[in-house]
């Protein structure tokens, strides 16, 4: 995060709030450290609009209660009156493949806990949750950390039993998976499968990986009709993943952009003031070049970035066609988009 702020500080884009989520953590209600109080305390620490606690459904541990809905009931409880979303949730794990079932009504249902992938996941849907195959190159199955095509799964996802997938989980991003988002149509999603304190782990100068949910409403069914729509994208270290026509926005949204020529010259003087968390790395694909500087630049969250564009004679507008590196709007592909001056 490029503030000192742990407070997320991301825009709205028109028509949506930009929901910070992380649906993907651990209490010690199963092998996460920390009490579900914590869990809530740390979301709103940190800007979090909603949060799912999403403890293995298969076991306890054996020193707390074994009811798991526990983790929920109590969490709920903490975060009565205070303004975070809390989606129940678990994270079904029998095998090394895991999936998280968001909207459940009971995680304590024994059909969860099937001995057959298909089945645990039928379970999920049958109580209309919303699934996502969770860290899909996960080393401890597939050793050279890719995500593979696995054939079962994708059966799934065309029967839309599994509707997203996490492309990136912590520091893990698949590229496999991000082309599996594009070919099955699913929702992108990215977590921070906490099992530790968030402060020790990410604060102050790092964040949390986490799901940009696009909402009409801030509800926890406006978080379930954007993410049924596909809705998201994910914030990771330095990126942002997601479709253009949700990252386009959220880019112009981030800066308030004045430009004006240097008297007596055809120098226009443009200054960007970056009032979000994002750095953009951008690389200027114009013809016109900059008086300030070589071709790439960043723009600095929480910063203001003076760039000199060259247009050669005064003119009443331009467009600075830029490519934004660290903006992935598809597998291997960085945004691309034009800053247009207009009424100089
Ligand atoms: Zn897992
Ligand atoms: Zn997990």
């Amino acid at each position: 995060m490029g503030t000192d702020s742990a407070h997320f500080q991301i825009p709205d884009i028109p028509g949506y709030y930009t929901l910070k989520c992380d649906f993907h953590m651990h209490t010690v209600f199963s092998d996460g450290v920390v009490w579900p109080h914590i869990r809530v305390d740390e979301a709103i620490g940190e800007g979090l609009d909603a949060i799912s606690i999403t403890d293995h459904v298969e076991y306890h541990r054996k020193e707390v209660e074994d009811n798991h809905m526990v983790p929920y009931e109590i969490a709920k409880k903490h975060a009565e009156d205070k303004d975070l979303i809390l989606i129940l949730g678990g994270e079904i794990s029998a095998s090394r493949d895991h999936f998280n079932a968001l909207f459940l009504k009971n995680t304590d249902e024994p059909a969860l806990r099937d001995t057959l992938p298909a089945k645990r996941i039928a379970a999920a849907n049958k109580q209309e949750a919303f699934v996502f195959w969770n860290h899909p190159g996960w080393t401890a199955k597939y050793k050279d950390g890719n995500c593979p095509r696995n054939e079962e799964f994708i059966e799934l996802m065309k029967a839309g039993q599994i509707k997203g997938i996490e492309v990136c989980n912590g520091d893990g991003y698949w590229e496999g998976a991000h082309d599996l988002v594009q070919e099955f149509d699913l929702t992108l999603i990215g977590n921070s499968d906490i099992h530790g304190v968030s402060a020790y782990q990410y604060q102050p100068d790092k964040h949390r990986t986490i799901t940009l949910v696009f909402a009409r409403e801030k509800t926890v069914e406006g978080v379930r009709e954007a993410l049924l729509n596909h809705r998201t994208a994910i914030y990771q270290g330095d990126h942002l993943i997601g479709p253009e026509d949700l990252l386009k926005p959220l880019f112009f949204e981030s800066l308030d952009i004045e430009t004006e020529y240097r008297e007596g010259t055809s120098l226009a003087r443009m200054t960007i003031t970056n009032n979000s968390d994002f750095d953009f790395m951008c690389e200027n694909k114009s013809l016109f070049k900059f008086y300030n500087g070589i071709h790439f630049f960043t723009i600095k969250a929480h910063a203001k970035t003076t760039i000199i564009v060259k247009t050669l004679e005064q003119l009443s507008g331009f467009s600075l066609d830029l490519l934004v590196h660290n903006v992935l709007v598809a597998p291997g592909k960085s945004m691309e988009l034009a800053i247009t001056v207009e009424d100089l």
